[in-house]
């Protein structure tokens, strides 16, 4: 038997909606378990990335643990996708880049409707907010851009299925249109 590609993924700064999408492939999942095996990834909660043929990014980079995280999966990962729109271009997170961090973090935790016990949270196992968001391709490399918020489960299957087929990606219309 052929041996199983590898695949990691990870959430940075998203909302786990692009990993649910994945869940999403629903039964098709055990065709994918026949050819891939999970390294990585909330869906087995490994905690620690080995070397892998494929790494999936959820969320944009919007502190420093998500730097590390990043540049660990693009260290041990041959291909790296940017799946979902904050992966891809920051997304919804990426909104507070209008805004000073310091008057985000203050509307947050200090002058919000319903904060009680005002007060920014300052404990060193927080790990530290950049002043901006970024999508993922402006701290390290990227293979590969999945659009989508989520992608859905038929447009990831298709690009699953055909990269590890080895065929050039294309994508039908109906899975590529956001209307
Ligand atoms: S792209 Fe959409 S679904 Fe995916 S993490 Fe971002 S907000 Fe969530």
């Amino acid at each position: 038997m052929a041996e199983k590609l590898r695949v990691a993924t990870a959430s940075l700064a998203g909302c786990f909606g692009c990993h649910m999408s994945i869940l999403d492939i629903d039964e098709r999942i055990l065709q994918l378990v026949d050819v891939v095996e999970f390294d990585r990834t909330p869906i087995t909660d490994i905690k620690v990335i080995g070397d892998c043929d494929l790494g999936i990014i959820e969320g944009g980079v919007a502190n420093a643990e998500n730097v590390e995280v990043l540049r660990e999966f693009r260290r041990h990962c041959r291909i790296l996708v940017a799946m979902g729109a904050c992966a891809v271009n920051g997304g919804i997170p990426a909104m507070r880049n209008q805004f000073a961090l310091q008057d985000c973090l203050e509307e947050a935790y200090v002058h919000g409707v319903g904060v009680h016990n005002p007060g920014i949270p300052n404990d060193s196992e927080i790990p530290l907010l950049l002043n901006k968001v970024h999508p993922i391709h402006e701290v390290v490399k990227v293979d590969y851009f999945l659009p989508g918020c989520p992608p859905s489960a038929d447009t990831i299957w298709t690009f699953l299925t055909e990269l590890l087929s080895g065929t050039p990606i294309a994508f039908p219309y109906s899975q590529i249109h956001y209307d």
